[in-house]
C-alpha cells in the first residue's frame, strides 16, 4: 500500500540522515510512549532493525555478517533498505490496527 510504502520511506530516511529514535516520532506524531513493545527504554532504529527480538523473524534472511556492522555502513545497501522497510512497514501495520 502507498501509505505505507510512504511511511517506509520516511523512517528510512532517519535511517540515513541521522541516528533517529522511532519511538521519538512515535511520539510526536501519535502521542504514544516512545519505548519499545519488547521493554527497550529507548526504540532507536538500530535496536529496531538489528537487535530487537520482535523482529527476529524478520531478520531471518539477512546474512549474519549485516548485525556485526554499524548501521551507518549498511544504510545504503540496496538489500539492507529492502529489509529495513519490510520492517518498518510491519511494525507501522501493527501499531495502526492496535
Ligand atoms: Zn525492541
Amino acid at each position: 500500500m502507498l501509505y505505507y510504502r510512504l511511511y517506509g520511506d520516511f523512517y528510512y530516511n532517519q535511517v540515513s540522515t541521522s541516528h533517529g529514535v522511532f519511538g521519538a516520532h512515535q511520539k510526536r506524531l501519535f502521542g504514544k510512549e516512545g519505548g519499545c513493545p519488547c521493554g527497550e527504554q529507548l526504540e532507536a532504529i538500530e535496536h529496531i532493525l538489528l537487535k530487537c527480538k520482535i523482529w527476529g523473524n524478520e531478520r531471518d534472511y539477512w546474512p549474519k555478517s549485516w548485525l556485526q556492522k554499524d548501521i551507518s555502513d549498511l544504510v545504503f545497501y540496496s538489500p539492507f533498505k529492502k529489509g529495513a522497510i519490510d520492517i518498518f512497514e510491519k511494525l507501522m501495520s501493527s501499531r495502526l490496527t492496535s
